[in-house]
C-alpha cells in the first residue's frame, strides 16, 4: 500500500496574506476571470419549478480561481492524509492566501513532472461548498494508480511541499434550474464532486421536494468515502433522498439496507428513474460510465440529461 508523505493537519502559516498580496489576488481574477466556467448542464429541462438560483454572496472579495496552464496559480500542500485504502487526500491553499472561487462539481488540474517533461492530471475539488462561495483551503482526494506518474509523486507531498495548479475546469455542474430528480452516481474518488455539491443541493432543497439518489460505487467499506456525510445528508430528508452503496469485492459483515453486492450500474433499474424528470450524474471509472449511460441511454434518456465525467488521464489537461 501507498503510504502518504506525511499526515499533519495543522494549517500552515501562509506567506503574503497582506493587502497587497489580496490586491493582486483582486487584479489576477479581474484579468483571468472564471478560468474554464463552461454552461451549467442540463439544458431547459421540460418539468421545472424552481428559478435560477442567486449566487450566495461571499465574503471574500479577493477569492479567484487558479490560474491558466500558461500562468498556473502556486499552491501550498498544507495537510496530507490516507482516507481510505490507497487513497490520498491532499488539502491545499493558494500560495497568496488569497481564498478559491469555484463551483460545486469543478476539478483543477496540478502539475505533475515527468521523466520526459511536465505532465498534468486532473483532480475533483472535494470541500462543500455553495455556489458562488470561496474556500481558502480545497481538498482534493486522490486514488493510486498502480505505476501512476501523479500517483507517485502525490503521494510523496508533505504540508509545506508546492504545487502549480490551473483551473477550475469541469462541466460536472448543478444546471440553474432544477430537474425533480437528481441522480448522483460514482464509483470510489468520483464521489468527491457529489460531496461538494452537498450544501448547494441542501439549499435548493429546502421547503420543496427535490428528489436525490447518491449511488456510491465501491470496491469494500473501507473504501466508501465520506459515507457519514452522504447518509447524513439522506437522514436530513429521509423522504426525498437515497443512498446505495455498491460493494464490488467486499461486503460489509453486516451489511445496511442500502448496501449492496456488486456494480453501481445493476441497480439502475431499481432507481424509479424517469427521462422527463431525472437528471443525471455520471463521474469516475469510465467503464462503469460507459455502461450506465449505455442503459440511460437504452431507457430514454437523451445526451444532455446524463453529465458524465471519466477520470482518466488527458495528455492535454491544463
Ligand atoms: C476531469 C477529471 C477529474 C478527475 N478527478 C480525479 C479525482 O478527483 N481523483 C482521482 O483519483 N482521479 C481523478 N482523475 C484521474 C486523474 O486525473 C489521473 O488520471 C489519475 O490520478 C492517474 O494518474 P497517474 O499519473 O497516477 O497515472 P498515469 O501515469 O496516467 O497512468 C499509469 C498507468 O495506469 C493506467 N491507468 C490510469 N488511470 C487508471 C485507473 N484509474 N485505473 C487503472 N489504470 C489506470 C494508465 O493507462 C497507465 O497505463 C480525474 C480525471 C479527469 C479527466
Amino acid at each position: 500500500m501507498l503510504r502518504p508523505g506525511g499526515t499533519a493537519r495543522a494549517r500552515l502559516p501562509l506567506p503574503c496574506r497582506g493587502a497587497a498580496a489580496r490586491g493582486q489576488a483582486q487584479r489576477g481574477a479581474r484579468a483571468r476571470g472564471a478560468a474554464g466556467c463552461r454552461r451549467a448542464p442540463g439544458g431547459r429541462m421540460g418539468r421545472m419549478t424552481t428559478a435560477a438560483p442567486v449566487p450566495a454572496p461571499t465574503d471574500a472579495p479577493d477569492a479567484t480561481g487558479l490560474g491558466t496552464r500558461r500562468e498556473p496559480c502556486e499552491l501550498q500542500v498544507l495537510d496530507t492524509a490516507l482516507i481510505a485504502p490507497d487513497t490520498l487526500r491532499l488539502g491545499l491553499a493558494r500560495v497568496d492566501g488569497a481564498p478559491v472561487r469555484y463551483e460545486p462539481g469543478h476539478f483543477c488540474n496540478l502539475a505533475i513532472p515527468g521523466p520526459q517533461g511536465e505532465v498534468w492530471r486532473s483532480y475533483s475539488v472535494a470541500t462543500p461548498l455553495r455556489s458562488g462561495e470561496a474556500r481558502e483551503r480545497i481538498e482534493v482526494v486522490a486514488a493510486a494508480v498502480p505505476g501512476g506518474l501523479a500517483t507517485e509523486y502525490l503521494f510523496a507531498r508533505r504540508p509545506g511541499d508546492r504545487l502549480r495548479a490551473s483551473g477550475p475546469f469541469g462541466r460536472l455542474l448543478l444546471p440553474g434550474e432544477d430537474p425533480e430528480y437528481y441522480l448522483l452516481m460514482g464509483t470510489g474518488t468520483g464521489l468527491a464532486p457529489y460531496r461538494a455539491m452537498l450544501p448547494e443541493i441542501e439549499q435548493r432543497a429546502a421547503g420543496r421536494a427535490l428528489r436525490v439518489t447518491v449511488v456510491m460505487g465501491v470496491r469494500s467499506p473501507a473504501a466508501a468515502l465520506y459515507l457519514d456525510e452522504f447518509r447524513g445528508f439522506v437522514a436530513r430528508d429521509p423522504q426525498h433522498r437515497r443512498l446505495w452503496v455498491h460493494y464490488s469485492r467486499e461486503l460489509p459483515e453486516t451489511p445496511a439496507a442500502d448496501e449492496a453486492a456488486g456494480y453501481v450500474q445493476q441497480g439502475l433499474p431499481f432507481l424509479g428513474l424517469l427521462p422527463a424528470t431525472t437528471l443525471a450524474y455520471l463521474c469516475g471509472n469510465p467503464g462503469m460510465i460507459d455502461a450506465a449511460a449505455g442503459w440511460l441511454g437504452a431507457a430514454g434518456f437523451p445526451r444532455r440529461r446524463v453529465v458524465r465525467e471519466k477520470y482518466q488521464s488527458r495528455p492535454t489537461a491544463g
